[in-house]
């Protein structure tokens, strides 16, 4: 069977079959998928053999690049040792058990145990129960609600979909479900105030968060939680002083503070861990994506002593700590995350992340000027470029995310993908990405917005 008869043949079992996550089913009946067949470095290849830079890293993920033999040959040899086993009832392995200590090591601050899942989603819906467990525990069955942003993301299951501050992922799905109130989202570019400086705005997110506070009773309020840099709300760098300020604030009102780093985490904003890279030190620290470069599904909560002594002593009390996830720190999967930190530790990709990020932002600040780009902005190894219908008095198109996804198209054509949420338009590349591909990415976003504006005009 040659590539077309077997790409076509794809396409149409996909269509029939395959209902896909994020995407328009209407209009994939008509478009079909991209089928992407292998992947080398930063660039995978479609069932058409067609080459495209993954300036997305795969989902924010993808750290080590595609096709990278040493994780290949860790999930192998532990396939073959160990394929599976749980961490129920006092079994244990050891991937899982030196991976947790490693992550206790590695993380800020004091934390000291792990709780593995699949994904982010069902690390930020753990903890929720382990937040209200813990405040179970302590007597203060009141202390359950949850302070998030607008416009963040953590997930998409019940509780963390509520955590969700995007309105596409609560409409028609009925949520938020838990008790959880958003705030402004901190983008001073969209939600600072005519005349307020940068230094200002940060003053009245915290003022809104204390007030907030204040307003519902400390003795209502468990915890904050928000993403170091918002990445799908789109990359959202938060104002001048802002992380600082959100813990002292949580301190002062006994609200725990958990820091979403699904995509910060490992390297991204060029420190191992964003909150290092924030000055903050997390009561809870959430981290996926990276731990394994989304070779294998793994999240991981990783939280603080005076957590683990509140929630041991109630789960002591009951007989057991009644939650817990099948496959959850799989044994294949914490062994590709040991192999997959060593790499990214011996290869130095946390700098590379903070010198090739630098490179590239210093790349995508040159959009700054051109006629449809409202703002570039980013940090570390991540950035994003807004488009705009009107630079002066930054007037969104509409409807918003028509051109995104044009630019989107066009990018693809070009042999780039990357990703617009919305009409902005996100680079997360793999933290192994060098200069000159850095370079031939820019050039495939220029011929790609170039190709917008023409037909946008
Ligand atoms: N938290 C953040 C910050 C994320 O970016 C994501 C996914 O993009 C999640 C949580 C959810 O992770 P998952 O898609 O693995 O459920």
């Amino acid at each position: 069977m040659n590539e077309t008869i077997l790409s076509k043949e794809l396409r149409e079992l996909d269509i029939q079959h395959l209902f896909h996550p994020y995407t328009n089913p209407r209009q994939h009946e008509q478009v079909g998928p991209v089928v992407i067949e292998r992947g080398e470095g930063v660039f995978v290849y479609d069932t058409n053999g067609q080459r495209y830079l993954e300036a997305l890293a795969g989902l924010w993920s993808v750290a080590v690049g595609f096709g990278e033999p040493r994780l290949v040959e860790a999930a192998a040899k532990q396939m073959s040792m160990l394929p599976f086993y749980h961490l129920f009832a006092h079994k244990s392995h050891s991937p899982g058990i030196r991976l947790a200590d490693k992550l206790c090591a590695m993380a800020p601050g004091q934390l000291s145990h792990v709780l593995f899942s699949n994904s982010g989603s069902e690390a930020n819906d753990s903890v929720v129960k382990l937040v209200w467990f813990y405040n179970n525990s302590l007597g203060r069955p009141e202390k359950k609600k949850f302070i998030a942003r607008k416009n963040g993301y953590h997930g998409i299951t019940v509780a963390s979909g509520s955590l969700t501050g995007l309105p596409a992922n609560h409409n028609a799905f009925d949520l938020p479900k838990i008790p959880v109130i958003h705030l402004e989202c901190p983008h001073y570019y969209r939600f600072g105030l005519e005349g307020e400086s940068e230094q200002q705005f940060t003053d009245r997110l915290i003022k809104q968060l204390e007030d907030t506070i204040v307003a519902e009773g400390p003795d209502t309020i468990a915890a904050f939680i928000g993403e170091p840099v918002m990445g799908a709300g789109g990359v959202i760098v938060p104002p001048v002083g802002y992380w600082p300020r959100v813990q002292e604030v949580c301190r002062k009102y006994d609200v725990l503070l958990v820091v979403d780093e699904v995509i910060t985490g490992f390297g991204r904003l060029g420190t191992m861990f964003a909150s290092e890279h924030y000055g903050v030190e997390p009561d809870i620290l959430v981290v996926s994506k990276q731990i394994t470069s989304s070779y294998q599904p793994l999240g991981a909560v990783i939280f603080s002593e005076k957590l683990y002594q509140g929630i041991a002593d109630k789960a002591g009390a009951l007989g057991t700590f009644a939650h817990g996830l099948t496959a959850g720190g799989h044994p294949v999967a914490t062994a590709v995350a040991l192999e997959n930190l060593a790499i990214i530790e011996e290869r130095g990709l946390v700098a590379n992340a903070k010198e090739v990020g630098a490179y590239m932002r210093e790349g995508l600040g040159a959009f700054a000027s051109h006629p449809m780009v409202g703002e570039v902005r980013g940090d570390g190894m991540i950035a994003a470029v807004e488009l705009v219908a009107d630079k002066a008095s930054k007037r969104k198109f509409d409807p918003v995310g028509k051109v995104g996804a044009y630019l989107s198209g066009r990018s693809h054509e070009h042999g780039l993908i990357a990703r617009n949420l919305g009409d902005t338009f996100a680079f997360c590349p793999p933290m192994i990405i060098t200069k000159s591909e850095i370079d031939l990415m820019l050039s495939m976003f220029s011929k790609a917005l170039d190709d917008t504006y023409t037909w946008a005009k």
